[in-house]
């Protein structure tokens, strides 16, 4: 029988299908690949005409409802879908603006509850958690370890639900004031903040070791929120389109448009991949990395090698692996699994990827520390557009690779204000990022356990908090 949307595989082959449902609770798949969709719908031109006069929730509703299908009823997915957009700050969720005479245009997805793009995935994510357990009864506590926004992000996706635990470690004095602020000053008993004593890696490396005590993690119900989720990828599909319309309206032209994506996991672009595919008016997607290139690289030259980390200004893209590459080479490679497989456990072997060809559908670039600077400098001055330095990393790779016959959107991925030392370094005056959520949290108390990046300490903390 010919597979569909809402059936899901594994970029490596090794699983039977799956529904919508399952695959959100499943994560990454069984078998150590990602899940993707049996086939991507395409959408007909009549049906994109209905879509262009839809609001952003309507839209949402309508990309999902072919991934979703019957795991979940259409009139619970509307209302799951209408409550994680509410509490955006403006109805619009995802307002699309021209920058000056640029000819450069801005999605701002930074209108979510922690200021970053992340909650547009994970504040739906959340809440399909609590409809999913709903239905099927059970309790799911989330892990995480995070160097900063993910964790806030993950936190205010689930705060209060029912059924539910989050538990996120974090290195402490290691995140900045401002966003060890946004994860434990959450007020809700679900949320369980570990400050570890030890770095980014000392909590990724316990995390793991969580994740393999396999008797651990089924007898608490373990469950992830990192981007490799389907959900999060799905939720990200709608700004493509959304964003696409906005700008043909402004221009009053119907032509399909470059957009531009500053690029870590690479989860958001790769969103935007499937929205090309099902017909978005999307003719290029340009993808833009700060000094931690491995995927700029990938694109120009066909080679996909490790390097070394850079920190930089934009901290949520400094990645030395790109978590849901392993989707994009699935479709480059022809959907042949066997291959995809083979050619990432040789990756784990430290073989490179090469492939031969390049994809006309993405171009890529690089914007370094001072042209991040410089961008959210000009910018600001000439335009009175106060970037981020995520957005800004973006902005200097779309000046840099103009699109020929058509304008570029930019995805704006952060609020300045959580980033004021950034702002303050371009611009010498770090009081112009500020916003009134994050300055109303520095009244708050924190609330967190500080513990060792240790397999039994951190057991023993999650099993008593849960019993409690
Ligand atoms: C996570 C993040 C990114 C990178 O998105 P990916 O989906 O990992 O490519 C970019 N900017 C900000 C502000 C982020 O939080």
């Amino acid at each position: 029988m010919e597979m569909t949307s809402s059936q899901y595989i594994s970029t490596r082959g090794g699983i039977e299908p799956v529904n919508f449902a399952d695959a959100v609770m499943m994560g990454l798949a069984t078998d150590g690949g990602l899940l993707v969709p049996a086939r991507i719908p395409k959408v007909s031109q009549a049906t994109l005409e209905v879509w262009k006069t839809l609001s952003y929730p309507e839209l949402a509703l309508e990309v999902m409802k072919p991934f979703v299908g019957d795991a979940i009823p259409a009139d619970e997915l509307k209302a799951l879908v209408d409550a994680s957009y509410a509490t955006f700050d403006t109805k619009e969720v995802v307002p699309v603006k021209p920058m000056g005479d640029s000819g450069l245009f801005v999605a701002e997805l930074y209108h979510g509850p922690t200021l970053a793009f992340k909650d547009v995935a994970l504040q739906f994510l959340g809440n399909l958690f609590a409809a999913i357990l709903k239905r099927r009864g059970g309790r799911l506590n989330i892990l995480g370890a995070t160097s900063g926004d993910t964790g806030s992000a993950a936190i205010h996706g689930v705060r209060g639900k029912d059924g539910i635990e989050i538990f996120i470690m974090y290195p402490e004095g290691r995140v900045s004031p401002l966003q060890e602020r946004q994860m434990a000053t959450v007020p809700d008993p679900n949320v369980h903040c570990i400050a570890i004593e030890g770095t980014f890696d000392d909590g990724q490396r316990v995390l793991k070791e969580i994740f393999n005590d396999l008797p651990f993690k089924s007898s608490m119900h373990l469950g992830a929120v990192n981007s490799v989720n389907w959900a999060r990828i799905l939720a990200q599909v709608v700004y493509y389109f959304w964003g696409s319309f906005r700008v043909q309206e402004a221009l009053g032209k119907e032509i399909p448009l470059q957009v531009c994506v500053p690029t870590g996991n690479f989860g958001d672009i790769f969103a935007g991949y499937v929205a090309q595919k099902m017909g978005a008016p999307v003719k290029r997607l340009l993808l833009a990395t700060n000094e931690n290139d491995i995927l700029s690289r990938f694109f120009n030259t066909g080679v996909y090698t490790r390097g070394d980390v850079h920190p930089t200004l934009s901290p949520s893209m400094d990645i030395q692996v790109a978590s849901n590459f392993e989707r994009y080479l699935y479709y480059r490679v022809g959907e042949d699994a066997a291959k995809v497989k083979a050619l990432m456990e040789a990756f784990k072997q430290g073989t490179p990827i090469c492939l031969e060809g390049q994809d006309t559908d993405f171009a890529a670039g690089r914007g370094d520390t001072a042209m991040t600077l410089a961008t959210i400098k000009k910018y600001w001055e000439f335009y009175q557009v106060l970037l981020d330095p995520h957005g800004a990393v973006g902005v200097a790779v779309a000046e840099a690779n103009p699109l020929e016959g058509t304008a570029t959107l930019c995805l704006e991925t952060a609020h300045p204000g959580k980033f004021p030392a950034a702002i303050g370094q371009a611009l010498g005056d770090e009081s112009l990022a500020t916003h009134p959520a994050l300055e109303a949290l520095k009244e708050l108390p924190l609330r967190k356990t500080i513990l060792k990046p240790e397999l039994p300490v951190i057991e023993a903390f999650m099993t008593q908090e849960v019993k409690a």
